[in-house]
């Protein structure tokens, strides 16, 4: 027997032709935004098993974490470039909450992401965030927190913007003074907890560190990293 909601499916795709954001291909799921050929070939990196991963080494002596884990390698021309540039350039937050989804399943099946107490995206600055019309680190936190079940912190720290005083610094000692300024918000929001800082990418790390050592200063806080994908150097 034919279920309604598979007619319902079949209709929608008549209407409103659903095709994969990796290879345009016809998809008949119309929850997914990728055929299951792009899923599996999307190269994971299973660092969230693995202690000691390549991630956890960067940081290694820059800033105390608990866990971190990339879900992906990126590399130029590829399949993961491809999405990277729907999601983030061409606003397709359905593929970033579908990715984010796929963190979550692997978090959740890794023992050393058990005691996760709430997600906080990696802010950007509000300018680009307006330009964008959204946060790539919070819809990747939503899809997140649609498994693991965790609320996401977006008000407890900011990134502040550019200001006319920092001008008159060198452009490269500027942009180290700006890419690396956080200003955290909410003291009280975060301590006592166990936090999931999320972003979508890392390559040498050093936004993440610099929001990272923001976030421990509230004191009594321990701090696990989680990224979509990593960049070699
Ligand atoms: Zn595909």
């Amino acid at each position: 027997m034919i279920r309604f909601k598979e007619i319902k499916e079949s209709i929608l795709h008549v209407v409103f032709p659903h095709v994969c954001d990796g290879c345009g291909s016809d998809l008949v799921n119309i929850e997914s935004c990728l055929c299951i050929r792009c899923v599996a070939s999307l190269p994971e990196t299973n660092f969230e098993q693995h202690a000691g991963n390549p991630v956890e080494k960067l940081f290694w002596g820059r800033m105390l974490i608990v866990n971190a884990a990339a879900h992906f390698y990126f590399t130029k021309e590829s399949l993961m470039q491809h999405l990277m540039h729907q999601f983030k350039y061409r606003g397709n937050k359905e593929l970033g909450l579908q990715l984010g989804r796929m963190m979550g399943n692997d978090l959740i099946s890794s023992d050393r992401f058990k005691n996760i107490d709430a997600l906080v995206p990696l802010p950007l600055f509000p300018s680009k965030e307006k330009k964008r019309g959204f946060n790539q680190a919070t819809v990747l936190c939503d899809g997140i927190a649609e498994i693991l079940n965790l609320p996401v912190l977006t008000n407890v720290i900011t990134r502040p913007q550019h200001t006319e005083t920092q001008t008159k610094k060198g452009r490269i000692e500027r942009w180290k003074n700006i890419e690396g300024k956080f200003l955290l918000k909410d003291h009280q929001a975060i301590q006592n907890k166990h936090l999931l800082l999320v972003d979508d990418v890392v390559t040498t790390g050093a936004t993440l560190e610099a929001c990272g050592i923001e976030l421990l200063s509230a004191g009594n806080v321990k701090l696990s990293l989680a990224t979509l994908c990593v960049a070699s150097r």
